[in-house]
């Protein structure tokens, strides 16, 4: 069944992948209107399967009609594919091509937004790529009502829906299937970069997996608005059940009683909320007892917000403290010096985010060097929660935050991961994409002869 599948993805790419900008447009915008038509039916399935509330999931259905429109708008204008042209002693020209046929792996935590239709979805076909999506079991029903609602907007091929593990995994050895997409744990990227680097023709697989999205406090941010951050914190911990890959699952502060006094009331005052699934709510029981085992327990709510401590130095030599509890729980890593800040920072994995909180007299310059080596986005004074979904985003990070700290999910460079670059040499005219033809009929942005036009 898969084969059948990928075949007819892989005949249908022979076609799509031809496509003009305008005619990419045409067709994101259809699937953004059907989502549109049957957006009250997909709120509805999506809140009964994943309990996240109909505001946010009309929230994230619009997002995810924002994200196809801003590839759609992308591709229409066309500069996007990095066309550059030499005319020197040979005439050389290049620019970017779809790979071909991706499968791509929806997240649990995002049913709309990283999931079939999502980021990926909507990149990869902007690209010019044909897209086999596999479904998270977390929201079956969402995935195939939104399944059909691209489908029915698209040429036979162009998309399908694929559900079960192991189907998954026969997707991803498939030798037509091209290059994968995937959000979710450490654990399930890790296996499919493993099993795409073991096939015979390796494939990038460009996967988010889990990030503890560091937040440093400085001494002097601290002193004047620690209760302030502790409330922000507080609020960015908790957001949606602290089911977000930005989540700030380590807080790198200097010693504050206030500080802790307020973040640790408010833990303590915070609801119970329904996490996504069994096993998330389970691996999030078993992170929090595990970090008892080993940091101060400072506040908690059976099966709910959890806070913890620690000093720099117990940090530093327990690792396990650096992996991710998905949900509402954090950890303050005490600080009693800047070097002490400086080493911990060093220390650090790969994230999708750092965060600082600094003022202007805060000595931060040293700190800020470390943390653009570690992470994808660097904050300044505010919460990493809540990605914006514009062009210059970046949504990645050094591995393990992602498995290629070179790429990004959110935003329009995220269309880059699907496309390679072909080069013509002293080819006719008549011959060249539009994009490369010497009249530039599409009156895209080119570089010829070193100079942009
Ligand atoms: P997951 O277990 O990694 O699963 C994500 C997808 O990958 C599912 O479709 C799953 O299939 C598949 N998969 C997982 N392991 C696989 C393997 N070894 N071989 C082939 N396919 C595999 O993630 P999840 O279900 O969303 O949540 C579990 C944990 O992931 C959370 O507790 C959290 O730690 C983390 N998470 C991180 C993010 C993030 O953005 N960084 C987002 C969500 C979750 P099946 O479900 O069919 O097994």
């Amino acid at each position: 069944m898969i084969d059948d599948v990928v075949r007819s993805a892989a005949t249908a790419f022979e076609s799509y992948r031809r496509f003009t900008g305008r005619q990419k447009g045409e067709l994101l915008r259809a699937i953004t209107a059907h989502l549109e038509a049957d957006g009250e039916a997909i709120v509805e399935t999506a809140n009964r399967e994943t309990s996240l509330g109909q505001p946010r999931l009309k929230g994230e259905l619009a997002r995810t009609c924002n994200q196809l429109r801003m590839f759609a708008a992308l591709v229409e204008e066309g500069s996007w594919v990095g066309a550059r042209i030499d005319r020197g002693k040979v005439d050389v020209r290049s620019m970017r091509r779809p790979i071909g046929p991706v499968a791509v792996f929806g997240a649990s935590n995002f049913p709309l937004a990283f999931s079939v239709p999502g980021g990926d979805t909507a990149s990869a076909l902007a690209a010019g790529c044909t897209v086999v999506v596999k479904a998270h079991p977390a929201h079956p029903e969402t995935s195939r009502r939104t399944a059909r609602a691209i489908a029915g907007a698209v040429p036979a091929g162009v998309f399908a829906l694929v559900e079960g593990f192991e189907e998954g995994i026969e997707l991803v050895k498939h030798p037509l299937i091209k290059a994968v997409a995937f959000t979710g744990s450490r654990r399930g990227g890790r296996a499919l970069m493993d099993i795409a680097a073991a096939r015979r023709e390796p494939i990038p697989v460009y996967a988010e997996m889990g990030s503890i999205n560091p937040v440093f406090v400085l001494p002097n941010a601290m002193r004047r608005r620690g209760a302030e951050i502790a409330a922000g914190l507080h609020a960015s911990v908790t957001l949606g059940a602290g089911q977000f890959c930005t989540n700030p699952g380590l807080v790198i502060a200097a010693h504050s009683n206030e500080f802790l006094d307020e973040l640790a009331e408010k833990i303590a005052a915070t609801p119970c909320a329904p996490m996504l699934t069994p096993t998330i709510a389970g691996a999030y029981r078993s992170g929090v007892e595990k970090f008892a085992t080993i940091a101060n327990r400072r506040s908690f709510v059976d099966g709910g917000a959890a806070l913890f401590t620690a000093d720099a130095a117990t940090f530093l030599h327990r690792e396990e403290l650096m992996e991710e509890v998905f949900g509402p729980s954090t950890l303050v890593v005490e600080c009693e010096s800047r070097e002490a800040m400086l080493e911990v920072a060093r220390a650090i994995e790969g994230q999708l985010t750092a965060t600082i909180h600094a003022d202007d007299d805060d000595d931060f310059n040293e700190l800020l060097r470390i943390v653009e080596t570690k992470a994808g986005r660097v904050v300044f004074n505010g919460y990493p929660t809540g990605v914006e979904v514009v062009p210059a985003m970046v949504h990645g990070g050094p591995y393990p935050a992602t498995s290629d700290g070179r790429s990004t999910s959110v935003g329009t460079r995220a269309i880059e991961r699907f496309t390679r670059y072909v080069a013509w040499q002293n080819a006719p005219d008549a011959a060249l994409p539009d994009e490369l033809k010497e009249a530039n009929p599409l009156r895209i942005a080119r570089l010829v002869d070193g100079q942009r036009t």
